[in-house]
């Protein structure tokens, strides 16, 4: 039996991966090849790799991995997650194989979830992305729109302020309180409460916002909230629990203690799968690293 197996090879699991390669542990990597970014030209604001490109960036860190022999990678999912009477955890293979470990780690990402309009998909990541440290530098200075409702929508759109000072909050249709009004009034940030019915323009270009009335509103870039949830049921199988996502708190994140330790004993979890701040390259990488190092201690200890 392995010492290890960790789902995912995203840069949680990468991280992971490496920090139990450099204990020396027995490791397998499951990986369905689905990173979240992939969908982004560049990685924004990852000291040391800023701006690369983020396939680029998995391919090295895989190769970084290849050289310890105690690692081994396999392109795939896994599933029927499984802890047994010994301790240990299994998961199921794509062909059906069964694979056991001492720990596990779980590193899978999640699915962002934005809402659903015609011309969102083809310019998400580009055009359309959710966090501005990522993406909001390269389109510094042209008119941009925010989408959501609420307290989230005004905060969006006032932290959205440093990087242009076109910025238009649309909240499709919902209503904003008198204070909001006021806040937005101050920021300098410009309001449209009419239903968005679809995004406009050639490719993944982003030209304009368009209003159920057929009226328009120009912008370059599009911010808009997302909420992320779990991509499989790997965490529940196995007993972890997890937030339930709010309004300012969008995510379905495993619990995890300072260690990336779930609750369950020899079950760890890192990235985006575990993250109740705002998700980040550096982030992932930081937790699953903890993870990797959590999971490398038990197993030396024996238990
Ligand atoms: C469009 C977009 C752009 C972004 N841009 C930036 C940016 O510029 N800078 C920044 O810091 N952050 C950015 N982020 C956030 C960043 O990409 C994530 O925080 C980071 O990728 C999380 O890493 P992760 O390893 O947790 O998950 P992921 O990178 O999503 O990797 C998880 C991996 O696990 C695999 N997997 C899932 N389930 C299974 C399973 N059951 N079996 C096997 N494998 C499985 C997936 O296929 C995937 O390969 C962006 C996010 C998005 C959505």
């Amino acid at each position: 039996m392995r010492d290890c197996i960790v789902v995912g090879a995203g840069a949680a699991g990468l991280s992971a991966a490496l920090t139990l390669a450099r204990a020396r542990r027995t490791t397998l990597v499951i990986d369905a090849g689905r990173q979240s970014n992939l969908a982004a030209a560049g990685i924004g604001g990852l000291l040391g790799h800023d701006r690369r490109s983020p396939a680029e960036f998995y391919a090295t860190g895989r190769s970084e991995l290849m050289a310890y022999s105690s690692v081994e990678l396999h392109q795939g999912e896994a599933s029927h997650g499984v802890q047994e009477d010994d301790g240990s955890f299994a998961v199921t293979l794509g062909d059906g194989r069964r694979e056991r470990a001492r720990s596990m780690v779980l590193a899978p990402g999640m699915d962002y979830r934005y809402p659903r309009l015609p011309g969102m998909d083809e310019r998400w990541g580009g055009s359309v992305f959710h966090c501005p440290f990522c993406h909001g530098w390269e389109v510094s200075d042209r008119p941009m729109g925010v989408l959501a409702g609420g307290a989230v929508g005004v905060h969006g759109a006032l932290n959205l302020r440093a990087w242009s000072e076109r910025i238009t909050l649309l909240t499709n249709g919902s209503e904003l309180t008198d204070q909001q009004r006021e806040q937005l009034a101050v920021g300098g940030v410009g309001l449209d409460e009419r239903p968005v019915t679809s995004l406009d323009g050639p490719g993944a270009e982003l030209r304009a916002a368009v209003f159920a009335d057929g009226g328009e509103l120009p912008i370059s870039a599009l911010l808009v909230k997302t909420t992320l949830y779990q991509r499989s049921s790997l965490a529940r199988d196995l007993g972890a629990s997890l937030t339930q996502p709010d309004e300012m708190l969008s995510v379905e994140a495993i619990k995890v203690d300072a260690m990336s330790r779930t609750g369950v004993p020899g079950l760890y979890a890192a990235g985006d799968a575990a993250a109740s701040v705002p998700p980040s390259m550096a982030t992932a990488i930081a937790s699953g690293y903890l993870a990797g190092a959590s999971a490398a201690v038990q197993i030396a200890a024996g238990y």
